[in-house]
């Protein structure tokens, strides 16, 4: 077992993180001084974040990869491995949720449903099928996997983002349980809206006329009366990988402006 220097900065990957929560929170890591290695399908979006944050405290390297494809899951884990010696946390945060996907399930089409198990729930096995040997050389990790308030509670035509939801919750719980022991705390987080390009283009599809007026009438269903920042994410996140949340792991925390505590008849 090779375990990190503890005066060299923790490695980090964040995946689907050049734009959105993944975007705020590749750069809340590296203003606190972590490497970063950020996965992304988006090569413009990616090496411009790279290009803009490069400092004695933190550096994000970007690599392109669809990280739902094992080669390339893998191929993200060696390059971050490469760039800065080693993997300490994973952020699975990764998802989509596109405009084809919103039917019931007897019109979903089949290759939409594959997509989207495949980009938000089967990236997060690949990328700890890859990165946990490298934690497990370093002697610790921590893993956090972007799931939603969706895992929890659903509503009408999700069928396919709610059920990739809920396995991202399912495989929190049984890798916190065959890893607790090996000192890998693996943790979930439960978004409610966030104002990210990805709630963006669903309010263009729900309200093309006016967006913004949809984005403002999900705030309000939020018990705070808005919805949440990319920021207000990437800080639990913070949070969760840090060592001040030693005693979590096997869990999940919304954070969703008491979305989650609000009964229906409320
Ligand atoms: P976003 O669409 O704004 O950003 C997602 C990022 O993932 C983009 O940079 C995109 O290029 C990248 N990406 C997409 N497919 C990829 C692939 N196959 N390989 C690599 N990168 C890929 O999304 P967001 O709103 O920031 O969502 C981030 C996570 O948070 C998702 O898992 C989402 O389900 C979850 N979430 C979002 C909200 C919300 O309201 N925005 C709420 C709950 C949960």
């Amino acid at each position: 077992m090779t375990e990190r220097d503890k005066s060299s900065p923790k490695v980090v990957i964040v995946s689907g993180g050049a734009h959105g929560i993944g975007e705020a929170s590749a750069l809340a890591f590296a203003r606190e001084g972590y490497r970063v290695a950020v996965a992304d399908i988006d090569r413009a979006a990616g090496e411009k974040l790279a290009a803009g944050r490069r400092s004695p405290t933190g550096d994000i390297a970007f690599i392109q990869a669809d990280v739902s494809r094992s080669s390339e899951a893998r191929d993200v884990v060696q390059k971050t491995v490469a760039a800065f010696g080693g993997v300490d946390i994973l952020f699975n945060n990764v998802g989509i949720q596109p405009p084809d996907s919103y039917r019931t399930a007897e019109h979903l089409d089949e290759a939409v449903w594959d997509r989207i198990m495949d980009v938000n729930a089967k990236s997060c096995f690949l990328l700890c099928k890859y990165a946990i040997p490298e934690m497990l050389k370093r002697g610790a990790g921590v893993i956090i996997n972007n799931a939603s308030v969706q895992a929890l509670q659903s509503q009408r035509l999700v069928p396919a983002y709610a059920a990739s939801k809920g396995a991202v919750l399912s495989l929190t719980r049984n890798l916190a349980l065959d890893y607790a022991d090996k000192n890998i705390r693996v943790v979930a987080i439960c978004p409610g809206s966030v104002d990210t390009p990805m709630l963006r283009a669903t309010a263009a599809l729900e309200s093309p006329q006016n967006p913004d007026e949809a984005l403002t009438q999900w705030g309000l269903k939020h018990p705070i009366g808005r919805i949440g920042r990319a920021e207000e994410i990437a800080e639990v996140v913070l949070f969760l990988a840090s060592e001040k949340a030693s005693f979590i792991t096997g869990e999940y925390v919304c954070v969703d402006g008491g979305l989650m505590a609000k009964g229906a008849w409320a």
